[in-house]
């Protein structure tokens, strides 16, 4: 079976000047393979220019909503994103593979928990799924949301968030950090730098209070974010991280400088699918996903980099080394957890599990 599954678009609306939100149609015999949790998100496929394009788009619906729908911002000279801007319209039909990711909680209808969470740009997508979510699934937690954008015109979903803050008022709070335009306060004025978050949480928000903090934006903005919440106190647990990463370069594999043990070849078997794929590859050589896709097998891949860990897998067999990884967490690679895109087998066998571990 494809991983993929063809999609009509319901609706196209312009969010800003330059961004889409993409509503699905999803048919009663697929409801069930496009359930998601608040969070997650989905590998868009699209034939451009004669060639095969995915790309990850966060889903920024509430669970509650019952509605799938992601939002495509515009990036200068990018491929898919231009395109999308550009042709989608409702009645399309897309390749869209089921949700997928880890960038969230449990939540539980007991909790009185506090949350924070740090947007830039586009990184408001799957904040305000898991915004939404948690708001209605825990009626006693708050969510407290600071948003980096230049302007107010380039503020995606506005008059949602609007919305959710008269809806919310005791339990949501939402602060625009502005780049190019003047606030009255001048701490959110210019960029969400790490000097900036400490000044928040020196006067604006105590984190001793905070039981889990959400970070989606720009890579430098994530990476500071992240270290000024840790220099301040908060747990590295306790700090969830999704990177869209369009600027993360594709590295070209640096051979490992020892020879490796045993043979030069890795037998390597692909389980996926419930299906067990038996090929031989050379070590050290390509990544295991690429090795795959040539023996013409029906993988889950998109950005090929590291970053969107669609080509998420668990070894449980074998050793693998993995290039980059901007997705897994220390925990998850610890217990087998790899990104088939970045691993290269350096054992003489390697089973590798997609099915139990996406
Ligand atoms: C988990 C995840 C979730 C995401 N969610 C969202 C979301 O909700 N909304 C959203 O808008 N995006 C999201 N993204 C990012 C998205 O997947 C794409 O990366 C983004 O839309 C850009 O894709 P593109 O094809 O338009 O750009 P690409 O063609 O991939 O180009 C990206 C950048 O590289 C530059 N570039 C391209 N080709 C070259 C070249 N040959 N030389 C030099 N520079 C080049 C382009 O100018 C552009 O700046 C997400 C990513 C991930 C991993």
């Amino acid at each position: 079976m494809s991983q993929f599954q063809a999609l009509t678009v319901a609706a196209v609306t312009h969010e800003t000047r330059d961004t889409i939100a993409v509503t699905f149609a999803v048919p009663p015999a697929l409801r069930e393979r496009f359930q998601f949790t608040q969070g997650q998100h989905l590998t868009l496929r699209a034939m451009i220019d004669a060639e095969d394009v995915r790309r990850s788009y966060s889903i920024c619906s509430a669970v509650q909503d019952a509605q799938l729908r992601v939002a495509i911002k515009r990036v200068p000279g990018g491929t898919f994103s231009t395109w999308a801007n550009d042709t989608l319209r409702a009645g399309a039909v897309l390749e869209v593979m089921p949700p997928m990711g880890h960038f969230n909680v449990p939540l539980s209808a007991e909790n009185e928990k506090h949350y924070l969470a740090f947007a830039a740009g586009s990184g408001i997508t799957p904040m305000l799924s898991i915004i939404k979510t948690t708001l209605l699934a825990e009626p006693r937690s708050r969510f407290t949301l600071f948003y980096g954008n230049r302007a107010s015109s380039s503020v995606i979903f506005k008059s949602e968030l609007a919305e959710l803050k008269d809806r919310y008022m005791e339990r949501f709070q939402l602060t625009y950090v502005m780049s190019r335009e003047q606030q009255d306060i001048d701490l959110f004025n210019g960029r969400i730098t790490k000097e900036k978050c400490a000044q928040f949480f020196q006067h604006w928000i105590d984190l001793a209070d905070i039981d889990q903090a959400f970070i989606c934006g720009p890579e430098q903005m994530m990476h500071d974010v992240s270290q000024a919440l840790q220099d301040n106190g908060l747990a590295k647990e306790k700090i969830k991280i999704e990177l869209f990463a369009a600027s993360v370069p594709k590295r070209a594999h640096a051979s490992s400088k020892q020879p490796l043990a045993g043979s030069h070849d890795c037998d390597v078997t692909v389980i996926i699918d419930g299906a067990h794929i038996r090929f031989a590859m050379e070590k050290d050589k390509e990544s295991v996903l690429d090795a795959a896709l040539r023996q013409g097998i029906d993988m889950r891949y998109a950005c090929k980099a590291g970053v969107c860990s669609t080509c998420r897998c668990k070894v449980v067999e074998g050793k693998v080394d993995m290039d980059a990884n901007y997705a897994l967490e220390d925990y998850e690679v610890a217990r087998g957890v790899a990104l088939s895109c970045q691993s290269f087998p350096v054992s003489d066998t390697l089973v590798m599990d997609f099915d139990q571990d996406h």
